[in-house]
């Protein structure tokens, strides 16, 4: 079999260990003498599935009881949607803070709902220096990027918002270090980056938070449906919600976040550190700002012949879907958790071989 590393943004690699469950399990999940593709979801060995996903997410995050947890459809970009029309409902006003193109697509579509201000520097390259005193306090919330995955830059430290809920898109680094829930009002997040395959979209909210959408909101975009009806108003996207439970186990065994926090930042200085002494190639995101879940490269010379070569080499090496997203060119490499330590050494060990070649 083809062995590669896949360093794709999304949908990005399982851990190997998970898809081999899945295959022994294919046919016969739990002697049911059916594949958990055909189970319904009313079914105790379906919601068994469920119930464990949830109660492993909530021990992994250690999230508060008064926090709910939705597994829902529609991807990151529904949400874009569903937190304004839920959420923007007092004053119909909210605070997003514009780091990137995911921020800014969240950004346009809450300017559907109400009145959308934008807070600290619109910047691709790194992220603003954020105080109190910039947020509204009258905003219903203030909206961050927490990873953002085509520029690879990430938070550091969250912003202090004082009593305005807020809200993350963590779409590309959510499960990647321990995270304080309690801070935030709302969290969500795709799941094709770091939690399992697409079609499931994974929310956190805060209780006082559901339960004020207008009556205009359609059922299904409203949090308090699926809050009421545990993820299971409508069919759940069942199969994604198993692989995301056995990747949750595969977290729980290996340690939880700190653990994987540890591991994420060991691969992340490999290969900052690698970009960083390179002549031929530079990281141009710098110092804390560096996302340790998504690295962006270019050549150091702009010559974008050399990088489609680096490029189409790579992946003749087994190092997968390195290419930079449409709208920056370049490279990007994505070490979500379930890259292990060998593939960014092997990507470093090929950058150095690269460079003694192209000099
Ligand atoms: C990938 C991504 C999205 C879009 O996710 P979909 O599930 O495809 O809608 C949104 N935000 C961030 C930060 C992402 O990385």
């Amino acid at each position: 079999m083809k062995q590669v590393y896949n360093f794709s943004a999304g949908p990005a690699m399982l851990p190997k260990s998970v898809l081999k469950t899945a295959q022994a399990e294919m046919l016969d999940f739990n002697g049911s003498g059916m594949s958990v593709m055909e189970l319904s979801h009313r079914s105790k060995w379906f919601i068994d599935i469920l119930e464990a996903a949830e109660a492993n997410l909530r021990k992994l995050l250690d999230i508060p009881d008064n926090y709910h947890v939705l597994f829902l459809q529609g991807g990151a970009s529904q949400q874009f949607a569903m937190v304004p029309m839920n959420l923007m409902v007092r004053n119909k006003k909210a605070d997003y803070v514009l780091t990137g193109s995911w921020s800014k697509k969240a950004y346009k579509e809450a300017q559907l709902f109400g009145e959308v201000r934008v807070v600290g520097e619109d910047t691709n390259n790194h992220i603003p220096k954020l105080t109190k005193d910039m947020f509204d306090p009258n905003a219903d919330y203030v909206h961050i990027t927490t990873n953002n995955t085509i520029e690879g830059t990430a938070f550091s430290t969250l912003p202090d918002t004082g009593d305005v809920p807020l809200v993350a898109d963590m779409s590309s680094n959510i499960l990647s270090t321990p995270i304080d829930v309690s801070k935030f009002g709302l969290i969500y997040a795709g799941a094709q980056k770091n939690i399992g395959p697409a079609g499931l979209t994974i929310v956190i909210i805060r209780d006082d938070l559901v339960g004020q959408a207008p009556a205009t909101v359609p059922t299904m975009f409203n949090y308090e449906t699926h809050v009421k009806n545990k993820s299971s108003f409508n069919t759940p996207p069942t199969y994604s919600i198993y692989i995301a439970k056995l990747v949750f186990d595969w977290l729980l065994d290996l340690g939880g976040l700190e653990e994987m926090e540890r591991l994420n930042r060991a691969k992340a200085d490999l290969l900052y550190q690698a970009l960083d002494e390179s002549k031929l190639f530079d990281a141009p995101i710098k110092g804390e700002d560096r996302s340790i879940m998504n690295v962006p490269f270019i050549a150091a010379n702009g010559d974008q012949e050399l990088e489609a070569k680096f490029i189409s080499e790579a992946k003749a090496a087994g190092l997968e879907t390195l290419k930079g997203h449409r709208s920056v060119g370049g490279m990007r490499a994505s070490i979500y958790n379930a890259m292990p330590l060998a593939g960014v050494e092997a990507l470093v060990d090929f950058i150095k071989k690269f460079e003694e070649s192209n000099q």
